[in-house]
């Protein structure tokens, strides 16, 4: 007989080691031959970004991010991966965005200074220009990470450029192409290359609040194996501890990501998994106020109604 945590345990760790996907269909198309004439480029900008999106997109595992750049799509510029610089990288932006109507996809990591533009520039034009450019070109845009999808740490409370995602951006230009969000900080490998396999051998996924339904549209708290430990009240009082890291600051009641089941760095471990709460980084609202720490000391009865709340007020708003 095996606990209820232990069996989520066991599911976790046997669905992460087959590599199994929450899209039934990307499991048979990935395993099918690629009609490589047919995948799309992908064109992968920078904005407001700490590049730690790209670095956690290089760590993926099935398939590798060799696979994903070479086989499933072809990345025709990657600002830290591709040998082009300078005029020369400018030019190959350039000829995507006016000469390949249609042929790419656009990628972006980062925010946009909307109320600054000059705080994020290309060559001699703002991103933002490269942007609006491309809106009328491409086939369609994956904002990849929480900073592109809603805006994160760049556009957090007192921001000096009036960041904004990507979305938002061309929301106020009045622009509407087709959008995928991707959020995380860093984004999960798997959220993004399988929502591209996806894309380029079965069609655009199913999405929840313009995100891929399968990866976000369960609340993480109902996933968690510390969920039977919240249930009975049994709350963990230091990092390290057994129990639920609700009164330690854990945002897992708000956040909606497969995390308890997909896990990271190759199925290694996640965040709660490692002792430490869940911060909300895949939340519209991560990091956006001030007054909100990412971790708590361990909080009384009273403190912690409150904190609920203040949880509840500042996620769903
Ligand atoms: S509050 Fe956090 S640690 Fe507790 S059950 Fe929910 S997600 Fe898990
Ligand atoms: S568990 Fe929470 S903080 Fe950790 S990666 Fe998932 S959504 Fe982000």
């Amino acid at each position: 007989m095996i606990t209820r945590r232990e069996f989520l345990k066991l599911a976790a760790c046997l669905s992460t080691s087959f590599g199994l996907s929450n899209f039934p269909a990307v499991v048979g198309a990935a395993l099918k031959e690629v009609d490589y004439a047919t995948v799309p480029r992908l064109l992968y900008l920078q904005g407001q970004s700490c590049t730690g999106c790209s670095i956690s997109l290089l760590q993926a595992e099935a398939p590798n991010a060799v696979s994903m750049i070479t086989r499933y799509s072809k990345l025709c510029f990657h600002t830290d991966l591709s040998a082009a610089s300078g005029k020369q990288a400018l030019n190959l932006i350039e000829e995507y965005i006016s000469g390949r109507a249609g042929e790419y996809f656009l990628a972006v990591e980062g925010a946009i200074p909307w109320g600054m533009p000059e705080a994020c520039m290309l060559g001699d034009k703002p991103f933002a220009h490269y942007l609006t450019e491309a809106a009328k070109t491409m086939s369609g845009a994956v904002a990849i990470g929480t900073c592109a999808s809603h805006g994160g740490i760049p556009a957090a409370e007192g921001n000096l450029t009036d960041a904004v995602s990507l979305g938002e951006f061309y929301e106020r230009r009045k622009l509407s192409p087709l959008l995928i969000n991707i959020p995380g900080c860093p984004v999960h490998p798997d959220w993004v290359w399988k929502t591209i396999i996806h894309l380029v051998q079965v069609g655009l996924p199913e999405l929840t609040k313009g995100q891929p339904k399968p990866f976000f549209e369960t609340r993480l708290h109902e996933l968690c194996p510390r969920y039977h430990d919240f249930q009975e009240e049994i709350f963990a009082k230091n990092l390290g501890d057994r129990g639920c890291l609700f009164k330690l600051g854990c945002l897992g009641p708000d956040t909606y990501a497969d995390c308890p089941t997909r896990w990271w760095n190759g199925g290694q471990t996640w965040c709660i998994g490692a002792n430490a709460p869940c911060i909300g980084c895949a939340s519209p609202l991560f990091a956006s106020k001030k007054q909100f720490p990412f971790y708590r000391i361990f909080e009384k009865e009273a403190a912690a109604e409150s904190r609920k709340n203040e949880a509840r007020f500042i996620f769903t708003g």
